[in-house]
C-alpha cells in the first residue's frame, strides 16, 4: 500500500492494550491515567480483523506495542495469528516485567524480536522513573531473551536522569548480546512537561565518543546505526527530534480501542471499528486513509504515548 507521497507503508505498529504497570515519566502519570481497565479494548477477534486486512494490503512488519502488550493473555494468539497469515517479520516492544513462564513463552514463540525499554541501571532510579521496583526483574528478562531472541534496548535519553549513564547502558547491552538504542525524548503527551528541562539530542551524546562511524542501511530502520570504537559497539540513535525522518517514513500505527493514525503525532483518527462489516470495506477504507498521510508531522501533539503506541 502506498500513501500520497508514494511512500509504502509496510509496517503496522499495533498498540492492543493501553494498560501498563509502569508509570514511566515520559509516558504516563497518575494524574492523565489513574484507572487501568480493558473497557473500549479491541476484543481478540477484532484484532485479527484489523491485522488480516492490514495484510491484504501489503503489510510485512507488526509490532505489538501498548501499553505493556503482554498484559494482554491473547498476546500469543495474535501473534500465531498474524504468522500464520505471513507476516513473519513480528516484533513486540515491552517493559521487560515479565515472569518466567511469559519469558519462556517468548522464547518458544515465532517473534522475530523484543525491544525492552531500559532507560538506567541504576534500581532507584528506575524506580522512581518507572514507579516500579522492577529493575532485576527485568534485566532478568533481558540476559534470559538475548540467549533465545535478538534482543534490542530502547533508552530514553531524558538530561538530568540518564545523560550520564551512555557509556554504562553501552557496556551493559554489550555484555548481554543486545544493540542498545538511545531515543531523543519526543514532545508528545506528558513528556511536553519535562521536555524543555530533559531534552538530549543525539548529536549531545556522539560528542562524548573519541571516535564513531555511521554504518550506512544496517537494516531498514528508523534508527541511525554507529559503530562507537571506544566500546568496540554497534549503537543506535532514533533522532525522534532532530530528524524527523517522516520522509521515509514506512508505518501507520493502531490504537488498542481501534482507531488507525498516520502519525505518532495526529490526533485524529479512522476508527476502524466503523468499517467492520467485511473485510473487503475495511481494506479499502484503511486504504482510502492511508492516503491522506501528511509528508511530515505536527510540532507536538497532546496524544499519549500509552493510548497511541510509542
Ligand atoms: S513507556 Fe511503556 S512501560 Fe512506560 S508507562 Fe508507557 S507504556 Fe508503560
Ligand atoms: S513522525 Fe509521523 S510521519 Fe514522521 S516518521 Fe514518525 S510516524 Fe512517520
Amino acid at each position: 500500500m502506498r500513501d500520497g507521497f508514494s511512500r509504502e507503508i509496510e509496517y503496522l505498529r499495533f498498540s492492543i492494550t493501553e494498560r501498563c504497570n509502569f508509570f514511566c515519566r515520559y509516558c504516563r502519570t497518575r494524574d492523565v491515567c489513574a484507572c487501568d481497565t480493558d473497557a473500549g479494548e479491541l476484543t481478540k477477534q477484532d484484532v485479527f480483523r484489523i491485522i488480516s486486512a492490514f495484510k491484504k494490503l501489503g503489510i510485512k512488519k507488526l509490532r505489538l506495542t501498548g501499553g505493556e502488550p503482554f498484559l494482554r493473555n491473547d498476546v500469543f494468539d495474535i501473534i500465531d495469528f498474524a504468522y500464520d497469515l505471513g507476516i513473519q517479520n513480528i516484533n513486540v516492544t515491552t517493559n521487560g516485567f515479565l515472569h518466567d513462564d511469559c519469558i519462556q513463552r517468548i522464547i518458544e514463540s515465532r517473534l522475530s524480536g523484543v525491544n525492552i525499554s531500559l532507560d538506567t541501571l541504576d534500581r532507584q532510579k528506575y524506580r522512581e522513573l518507572t514507579g516500579v521496583d522492577g529493575f532485576d526483574v527485568v534485566v532478568n528478562a533481558i540476559q534470559t531473551l538475548s540467549r533465545f531472541k535478538r534482543v534490542k534496548l530502547n533508552a530514553v535519553l531524558l538530561k538530568t536522569i540518564n545523560f550520564d549513564e551512555v557509556e554504562d547502558l553501552i557496556l551493559f547491552a554489550k555484555d548481554n548480546n543486545a544493540v542498545i538504542r538511545f531515543i531523543e525524548l519526543m514532545p508528545i503527551g506528558v513528556a511536553n512537561r519535562i521536555f524543555e528541562r530533559e531534552f538530549v539530542s543525539t548529536q549531545d551524546v556522539l560528542k562524548r565518543f573519541k571516535h564513531f562511524q555511521r554504518i550506512e542501511d544496517r537494516e531498514k530502520s528508523v534508527a541511525e546505526y554507529y559503530y562507537i570504537k571506544d566500546f568496540d559497539s554497534v549503537v543506535g540513535f532514533i533522532n525522534a527530534v532532530s530528524d524527523h525522518f517522516c520522509s521515509r517514513c514506512n508505518k501507520v500505527r493502531v490504537s488498542a480501542k481501534g482507531i488507525l493514525y498516520n502519525c505518532l503525532f495526529d490526533e485524529d483518527g479512522l476508527d476502524l471499528k466503523e468499517h467492520f462489516g467485511s473485510e473487503d470495506v475495511l481494506a479499502e477504507r484503511i486504504k482510502q486513509f492511508v492516503m491522506k498521510k501528511k509528508f511530515e508531522r505536527s510540532a507536538t501533539t497532546n496524544s499519549m504515548m500509552f493510548k497511541i503506541g510509542g
